[in-house]
């Protein structure tokens, strides 16, 4: 699939583009307007996003390395880490398009992975999960209504209605239900919400419940898969320090994060990343992620450009 620069550059990929710009514009001017401030990406630090531990992941990822003025800094897993130190900065509501590299294997081209891809990362101090998935249905909703009209124009496709909230199951009722989230995709015909999923150490564990977690990962329908995930977060320095040793995680790889813990300077907050990509994908109704890609960034396939 697209070799070489020419299959690349004679593809036809305009009328994706119009797609995605209407997509960006309505995701932006909806955070905008519920009074997120935009913060520029950061795609260079000390640390990032440890993606581990993964439930759906055969090994830990490494983020590549840069030399930075005789330092190692990495290209950005996800911006998770830097969201809470905004909410730390006193910015309570913001907002971020964040590019973000994660070198799977060839095993992950499933169709919705791509080795680099942007997410529209938010986090919203002192917020509940509830506050935070009422935010992405409203504009999950409010942009599958707004791209009715132009996503039949431009492409004949229909985009379905969906009606918010959207369904709400444990991660445990939909193995028990469906087998698998992908299943679940596959047979539901709307968005659906996944809860409680044991991974990364910033995700909250619900203190009343141990062992369960106040965490959300959005699913859209048509076998289409995940679109989004957020929590709940961690803020106290003990809770982190204790799940990230228990997840096997070098304290010292952190320990900018780790200071501004320890110093009491994080503070609650709840957020989620939505892949735009993913989102474009589906709006076009793309097989492959690549397609809405211009230049195609396929896992286990370096690009040509
Ligand atoms: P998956 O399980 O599909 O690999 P993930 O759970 O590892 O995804 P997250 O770490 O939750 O991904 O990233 C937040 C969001 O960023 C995802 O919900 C998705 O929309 C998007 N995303 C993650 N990885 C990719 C990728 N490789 N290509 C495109 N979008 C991605
Ligand atoms: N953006 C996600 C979140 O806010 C984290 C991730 O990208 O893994 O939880
Ligand atoms: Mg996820």
């Amino acid at each position: 699939m697209h070799v070489n620069a020419l299959q690349i550059v004679t593809r036809k990929i305009e009328p994706v583009m119009e797609v995605q710009t209407k997509v960006v514009d309505y995701m932006t001017g909806y955070m905008v307007g519920k009074g997120f401030k935009w913060l520029l990406p950061v795609m260079l630090s000390s640390i990032t996003d440890p993606l581990w531990p993964d439930p759906a992941a055969e090994e830990a990822l490494k983020p590549p390395e840069v030399e930075v003025y005789g330092e190692k800094l990495r290209l950005m897993h996800s911006m998770i880490l830097h969201k809470q130190m905004a909410v730390a900065m006193g910015i309570d509501k913001l907002f971020i398009l964040s590019p973000n590299i994660r070198l799977e294997g060839r095993s992950a081209d499933d169709g919705r992975h791509a080795y680099e891809f942007t997410q529209l990362d938010f986090e919203m101090a002192h917020a509940s999960m509830d506050d935070a998935m009422g935010l992405i249905e409203g504009l999950i909703s409010g942009l599958f209504r707004e791209m009715r009209d132009p996503v039949g124009e431009i492409l004949g496709r229909e985009v379905p209605k969906v009606k918010a909230p959207f369904k709400r199951f444990t991660l445990e009722e939909i193995k028990a239900e469906f087998g698998s989230e992908e299943k679940a995709s596959e047979e539901m015909e709307e968005p659906f919400w996944v809860t409680d999923i044991e991974r990364e150490f910033y995700d909250r564990e619900d203190p009343e419940r141990p062992g369960h977690f106040r965490n959300y990962d959005l699913y859209l329908p048509e076998g289409y898969g995940e679109v989004s995930s957020g929590g709940e977060r961690e803020w106290e320095y003990d809770v982190i320090v204790r799940k990230m040793k228990k997840a096997g995680i070098s304290l010292d790889a952190f320990r900018p994060y780790l200071e501004v813990a320890r110093a009491g300077l994080l503070r609650p907050s709840a957020g989620a990343g939505i892949g735009v990509e993913r989102l474009v994908r589906y709006m076009v109704g793309a097989k492959h992620i690549a397609e809405v890609q211009p230049f195609p960034r396929i896992p286990g396939v370096p690009a040509v450009i």
